[in-house]
């Protein structure tokens, strides 16, 4: 069974191609993605207009290049999937449109996929692949969640940010600090000439006890910061930046790497997979396996170029999901996106 994935939920146009033979792992074909982050770093941020235009001209090329780089036809395709939600509608509309129209003109059937299920499978596509059942760190631009995940489709929500995600977190002090959109990347960078404790930043609901997150706070202490720095003579220094940022890494890792420990506690688990753009983070990759390996945990993580947004991730969890029912299927007919999705609802 191959599965063709596209994904449009946001600023990545992604499309790939997996074969899911039998019941082993699914296996990545092909895969092609087109980022719109130059277009959308003039303004600050993703303008959702401009990205639902973007999919529309990238979305059949895209498609055409990774069945080349299979060496397959739209014929070879068996099962088309689209990221269903959440994300921005128009921008979702682009993927579903084009995956029920390849569906109809193919006779084949068409698969709306949860966005969060393909972050949170993505780490099935590495050469570790994890096992059920695991605790699920899901750390991306617009959710931060703890789950319990038991198999394809029994997710749990053990806790979740009240408030801002980790990405944004990374994201909105990145941008206080003056570096580009979407700052998580450039900020973990300059943080590694920093020193994490020149600063000391809050670290909300640390102690709370639960798997809560809170992230909004601490993106008004770097502005606060950040205004009390440049009004020294002079300005704020490099040296300076880089200790903020250092210092924001370190409080928002601090808290994802607790919090984590605390489900893994919770649930008696002794396995945590880690999926979303925050999952690349490199000072959260060494927090977290550290202390894993402290208390006999294995972790799993996405290969780095599939921690953000790809096609790869929705095929694969469209192909997890058919492997263990067939009865998902649609044929013919419209389609149907879902802005807003709970993942645990599903
Ligand atoms: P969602 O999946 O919740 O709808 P999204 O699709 O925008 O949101 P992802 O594509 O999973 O989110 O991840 C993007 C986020 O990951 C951005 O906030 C980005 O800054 C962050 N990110 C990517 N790489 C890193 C990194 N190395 N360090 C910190 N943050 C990072
Ligand atoms: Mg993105
Ligand atoms: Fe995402």
């Amino acid at each position: 069974m191959r599965v063709l994935g596209i994904e449009s939920s946001c600023d990545e146009t992604g499309v790939a191609l997996v074969d899911a033979s039998g019941d082993g792992v699914p296996r990545l074909l092909s895969h092609a993605l087109h980022s719109q982050i130059s277009m959308h770093q003039a303004y600050g941020g993703v303008v959702p207009e401009l990205a639902s235009r973007d999919h529309i001209r990238r979305v059949l090329p895209l498609t055409r290049e990774v069945l080349a780089g299979a060496g397959l036809s739209l014929q070879d395709i068996d099962v088309v999937a689209y990221t269903q939600g959440p994300g921005l509608a128009g921008a979702l509309l682009v993927g579903a449109g084009v995956a029920a129209s390849l569906g109809a003109a193919l006779d084949r059937p068409v698969l709306g996929v949860h966005h969060l299920e393909g972050h949170l499978l993505s780490p099935f596509l590495s050469a570790d692949p994890p096992e059920f059942p695991f605790v699920a760190l899901l750390v991306s631009g617009g959710h931060t969640q703890l789950m319990r995940v038991d198999d394809v489709g029994s997710y749990e929500l053990l806790g979740e940010t009240i408030d801002d995600a980790a990405g944004e977190a990374f994201d909105k002090s990145a941008k206080l600090l003056g570096l580009p959109y979407p700052g998580g990347p450039h900020l973990s960078r300059l943080a590694e000439q920093g020193q994490p404790d020149a600063f000391a930043l809050p670290r909300p609901l640390l102690h709370s006890g639960k798997p809560d997150f809170s992230f909004a706070g601490l993106k008004t202490a770097v502005l606060t910061q950040v205004r009390k720095l440049e009004q020294q003579p002079g300005g704020i220094t490099e040296a300076q930046r880089a200790d903020l940022a250092a210092s924001t890494q370190a409080a928002i890792v601090e808290v994802l790497v607790k919090k984590s420990m605390l489900a893994l506690k919770e649930t008696g688990l002794k396995r945590l997979v880690v999926a979303g753009g925050v999952g690349a983070n490199r000072h959260l990759r060494e927090q977290l396996n550290a202390a894993c390996e402290r208390r006999k945990v294995r972790v799993h993580y996405p290969e780095l170029h599939l921690c953000t947004d790809n096609g790869a991730m929705i095929a694969l969890a469209a192909a997890l999901r058919l492997q263990r029912d067939m009865g998902a299927l649609t044929r013919g007919g419209g389609f149907e996106v879902r802005p807003r999705w709970d993942l645990a609802s599903i």
